[in-house]
């Protein structure tokens, strides 16, 4: 389980979260969603200890991240996978080592074994035999899936997605969310999903938070979710944000 407690956080004088208060459930999938700077990736970064919020706590496993020495997050971030909202793939390696920046740094594997490991994630992913390829011989869609494929190496136990089909076609998002949904039932992990798309969102989640001008609004499971009557929420799911 992850609960944030009281969580805010600025940059300067700029408060970008104001007091966010949310539970996610082991083996559950929630999307957050809002408009263009909420705060969505914020919080995403927050989640996973890339920074550390200015105001509250973040337990995971019993544990403070936001107030965790970076050698101890180091080895928490093992059981986490993060999808960028950029894709952020080295673009100097190949996909093969992509897939296996994670496992050559913090395992000892022999690299037969992380072959294997790589060989069998892009096949999980619909890449399969792209190990010698490089990123900038792939399409957005096909970069967001090597992504993935970085992200489940280690067989994390939380996985991290922010805006996973961002920029993509309308069929390229809908094989993005089926494996979003695949992986989370295939390996029983626990996911958060950052998204825009309202569609997704109903589509692969258990429950929906949306943040709005860097406060939580609403949370709910998607039947009760669609039936909030907040303005605001009413007014996203029209796709006015
Ligand atoms: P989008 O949907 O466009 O990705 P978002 O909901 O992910 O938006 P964030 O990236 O979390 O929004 O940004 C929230 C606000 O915080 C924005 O106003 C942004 O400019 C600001 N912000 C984010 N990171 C920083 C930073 N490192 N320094 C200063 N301001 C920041
Ligand atoms: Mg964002």
């Amino acid at each position: 389980m992850i609960k944030i407690e009281n969580v805010s956080m600025s940059f300067g004088d700029k408060k970008v979260l104001d007091n966010i208060n949310l539970e996610i459930k082991d083996g559950e999938t929630l999307a957050i969603i809002g408009g263009s700077g909420s705060g969505k990736s914020t919080l995403l970064r927050l989640m996973i200890g890339l920074d550390h919020p200015t105001g509250g706590k973040i337990w995971l496993r019993d544990k403070d991240i936001a107030h965790m020495p970076e050698k101890e997050l180091d080895e928490l971030r093992l059981h986490m996978g993060m999808v960028f909202q950029y894709s952020a793939l080295f673009d100097s390696m190949t996909v093969g080592d992509n897939v296996a920046f994670g496992l050559r740094e913090h395992t000892d594997y022999s690299e037969q074994k992380i072959a294997e490991i790589v060989r069998e994630k892009l096949e999980v992913v619909g890449l399969p035999g792209t190990e010698d390829m490089m990123p900038g011989e792939l399409s957005g869609g096909m970069k967001k899936r090597v992504s993935l494929a970085r992200a489940i190496a280690f067989g994390p136990e939380i996985i991290f997605y922010d805006e996973p089909s961002s920029g993509l076609d309308p069929i390229m998002t809908d094989k993005i969310d089926e494996l979003i949904i695949s992986t989370q039932k295939r390996l029983g992990v626990t996911s958060v999903v950052v998204t825009h798309d309202m569609d997704s969102a109903i589509h692969i989640a258990d429950r929906i938070a949306m943040i709005y001008e860097g406060r939580l609004i609403a949370v709910d499971t998607v039947d009760n979710f669609r039936r909030i009557e907040d303005p605001r929420v009413k007014a996203f799911l029209r796709g006015l944000y």
